[in-house]
């Protein structure tokens, strides 16, 4: 069996994601957790990093307001090509039970950048997580097979 070069570039980007936690509020302690020793994404070739211009993986977990907003989009901006993005929880993903309340939170991270994977929950559980991270892998490979 052959493999392309783009499959393999494919393989090796879907497993060695660096990862900049865009954590705004308690979906952050989610994100934390999988990052930890119970649930270890460094199985799947995860890292974190604390400088998005390193990162090729964004994870926004909590409501963006308006103030964050230029935050998140230059994070967004500092990081590499190619990039993805993965909103975690129902206030990242709607604006939440905030958006009613306040009008400072916006509609969702869609409204700011381009989203990959959704991950729904108030708070999602940790394995909802690696499943999108999972996720995210089979999303790049399918890219590469097209
Ligand atoms: S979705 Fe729930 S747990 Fe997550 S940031 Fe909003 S209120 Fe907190």
């Amino acid at each position: 069996m052959e493999t392309s070069l783009q499959e393999l570039r494919s393989w090796t980007q879907g497993h060695s994601f660096w990862i900049y936690n865009g954590g705004l509020s308690c979906c952050t302690m989610e994100v934390l957790s999988v990052s930890g020793p119970r649930y270890d994404w460094e199985r799947f070739g995860c890292i974190s990093v604390s400088d998005p211009g390193n990162a090729d993986v964004l994870i926004v977990a909590g409501p963006v307001t308006e103030s964050m907003r230029e935050e998140v989009r230059s994070a967004y901006e500092k990081m590499r090509s190619p990039k993805f993005v993965i909103s975690v929880g129902s206030c990242a993903n709607t604006g939440g039970m905030f958006v009613d309340l306040s009008y400072t939170v916006t509609h969702g991270l869609e409204s700011i950048l381009p989203v990959d994977l959704y991950v729904p929950g108030c708070p999602p559980r940790p394995e909802a997580l690696l499943h999108a991270l999972i996720g995210l892998q089979k999303k790049i490979a399918r890219q590469a097979a097209q």
